[in-house]
This record gives structure tokens, sequence and C-alpha cells, in this order.
């Protein structure tokens, strides 16, 4: 059953109409394999390189590669590997203590493997990291530099560009997993070496993300995780999944059309329910940066309240603690990691998307308000 106010956008977004429109003939009529060499196969191969010309122009990419793969996942988990085997030895890298999954256990792995050896940064109170921070981490042995650009828990945003700045005036390759970015805020990867992203956060299908590669970094060597026809120039082997990856081609025309008004709008909108939730529930704490953060993304500590027992017994509206992600949907490493142990298990992800109004926020905050009060009273009582 569907919930009836969906505001949980960090997870995924519904697919977009149009964006399912232009997709089903790739699922009926024009079912080739975009290797093989008749009309078939062209025609699905022309769709591909469209939809990543629409990729392409969504990051600002003028040059470098476009690979793509079926989830952002898949992004992070080729750029890390792939840099780190394509160093020919054991090399240093750097990352953040509050990274999604998909980047903290590849590089726990090659730590583990005695493979790479791994300065995790922990960022500041609000979840950032900064350009001295990072310049004091990095060494000549540094190969990789991998921060997120934008926070699946807490929402806040990294100043991503003057990350790439140190790395790219030290000789280090700079990736950052903009899952959470991308389709929410321009971006320009101008700058950057390896960026990820996925379909299924900006009204695309799921199945479908891409790792942009600049010159420099294809330069400097990735070595593929998936071996076999050689596909995406050798990088990444296996039949392309056409209908996803069209797609993810007329979700970004979507962003490029719609992500500046969604942003004002999901703006205004988290605005209201902070609003309704400091009225009608009280004793709530805003976590990450007040101003650097996605559009429409909310986190909040509330006094008194227990998160799982929440989302469980509030009727009709979708929220979360965290990533979706994690198997044990656990996301207080972050909380941990910038300094707010206190608000594990007490705190809510919200996150606006474009087909919310400012009608399912005021219901959403009632029922979440009266969700909190029953919650106090029982523990109180
Ligand atoms: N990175 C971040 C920051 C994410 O939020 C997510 C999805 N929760 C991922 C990576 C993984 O994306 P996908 O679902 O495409 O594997």
């Amino acid at each position: 059953m569907n919930a009836a106010i969906y505001l949980d956008h960090n997870a995924t977004s519904p697919l977009d109409e149009g964006v399912l429109e232009a997709m089903l003939p790739f699922m009926r009529e024009h079912f080739g394999n975009p290797a093989s060499p008749h009309a078939a196969g062209r025609a699905a191969q022309e769709a591909v390189e469209r939809a990543r010309q629409s990729v392409a122009a969504l990051l600002g990419a003028r040059g470098g590669r476009i690979v793509l793969t079926a989830s952002a996942t898949e992004a992070n988990n080729l750029a890390i590997f792939g840099t780190v085997a394509a160093a020919g030895g054991p090399c240093h890298a750097v990352t953040t203590m509050i990274e999604h999954k998909s980047v903290l256990e590849p590089f726990r792995h090659l730590e583990q493997k005695g493979r790479a050896r791994v300065t995790w940064l922990r960022p500041d109170g609000f979840g950032r990291v900064h350009p001295d921070q990072l310049a004091e981490a990095l060494s000549g042995e540094t190969r990789l530099v991998s921060i997120m650009a934008a926070s699946n828990v807490i929402h806040t945003l990294n100043p991503i560009a003057a990350l790439a700045r140190v790395c790219a005036a030290r000789g280090v390759l700079m990736h950052t997993d903009a899952t959470q970015w991308i389709g929410r805020l321009p971006m320009d990867v101008d700058g950057l070496d390896l960026v990820s992203l996925s379909a299924h956060k900006f009204y695309g299908p799921k199945g479908a993300g891409s790792l942009y590669l600049s010159d420099r970094a294809l330069r400097a060597g990735i070595a593929p995780r998936m071996l076999g026809g050689g596909q995406e120039a050798g990088l990444r082997s296996g039949t392309l999944n056409v209908p996803a990856i069209v797609g993810l081609g007329a979700a970004c025309d979507l962003a490029a059309r719609c992500q500046e008004a969604d942003a004002a709008r999901a703006r205004e909108l988290a605005r209201l329910l902070i609003q309704r939730l400091t009225e009608r529930v009280g004793g709530i704490t805003l976590n990450g940066h007040p101003q650097e953060r996605i559009p429409g993304g909310v986190h909040v500590t509330l006094e008194g309240a227990d998160s799982k027992g929440l989302i469980a017994s509030v009727p009709g509206v979708a929220f979360s603690d965290g990533s979706a992600c994690e198997t044990d949907r656990d996301p207080d490493y972050v909380l941990k990691a910038i300094g707010r142990p206190e608000a594990a298990h007490r705190s809510l992800r919200f996150q606006i998307g474009r087909t919310n109004t400012a009608a399912e926020v005021e219901e959403a905050a009632e029922r979440l308000a009266a969700g909190v009060e029953r919650m106090r009273a029982f523990k109180y009582c």
C-alpha cells in the first residue's frame, strides 16, 4: 500500500509520468541490443547515446566520459576499487566518516585487505569537511579522495568545488558521491574527477546510475569491476539496460528544466514543516547545516520520542530515520560522527519532493504531533 503523504524522497522518488512515457517504447518495440550492428541495435544505441548526452549536459561535463551503471552503489564501487586497483600497489586514500555505505564499505574492504591506507575525516558538527582539513590529510602517496556532495542523512552540502581545488593542486583524484545532489541542485563537474549519481533519486527509474570520469581520471586509469563483452569502453561489461538508461536521460532533461523551481518550492515547504513541528511538537533540534543543505531536506531530533516507534505508528505518512539502504537501517553512525550521539534513535528524516503540497505538509505535521504526544504521554505516565 502506498503511503498517502510521501516525504521520503531521499530514499527514492516516484517515477515521473513523462519519464515513464519515454521509457515504454524501449520496453516494447525498440528492444534491440545496443551492441548489435542491425537497425534494431542501432536504434537502441542511439537512444543510449542521447541519454548519455543528457547526463553530461546536467553535469556540465565538457570532456571525460559518462559510464552507465545499474546504480550509484555500482558507480561508487567502480570509482573506488577501479582507481585504487589501477594504482598497481597499496596507496593512500581519504574519505569521511559519514559517507553512504556504498563508499564506506569499499574503503573498509581495501583497508582490511591492506590495499589502501585510509584516512577517515571527521566532519564538523554540521557534517561539513573543510578544505584546510582535507589539505592536511593529503600526502605524497594519496591517490584518491572521496567526499560526498550532500548527506543522505542530515542533508548537509559540502563545499565540493573548494575541496576539488585542494585535490587538483596536489595532483590527487577527487571523487564525489553526488547521489543526493544531482537533480536537486546544479552541478558543474569541472574540477572533479569522478562523480556518481542515481536516476531513482530524481524521478527516474531504479536500476540506472552513472559514473562521470574526467580526462585526468581516464589518463590515470581505472580498472573495470565487471569483465565480459567490453561494453562502456571496456569499463563496465554487460548488455545495457536500455529502458532504464532512457529513463535516466529523461530524468536528467526534466531536472535541467525543473530543478530550480522545484528547489525553491521544496525550501518553502521545508520551512513550513519546521515551523509546524516547532509549534505543534516542540523540543525539536534541526540537524545538519542551517543553510548549506539539500532543498526540502529536514532532519530533526525530537525530545522524548523514539524514531522507529514513530515511523511504525504515524499513519499515512512516509518518512524515515535515515538512509533506507543499510541492511540494519541504522544511520546513527552519522549522528555519532558529528558529535550528536544523544540524537540517535530520536531523529527523523524528511525530504520534500516536487509533488508535495503545503496541505500535505500541514497534515503530516498534525499526524506527527499526535504521534509524538501519544509517545510522550505513554513515556511519562
Ligand atoms: N549514495 C548516497 C548518498 C545515497 O543516498 C544512495 C541511496 N540511498 C546511494 C549512494 C546508493 O544509490 P543506489 O540506490 O542507486 O545504489
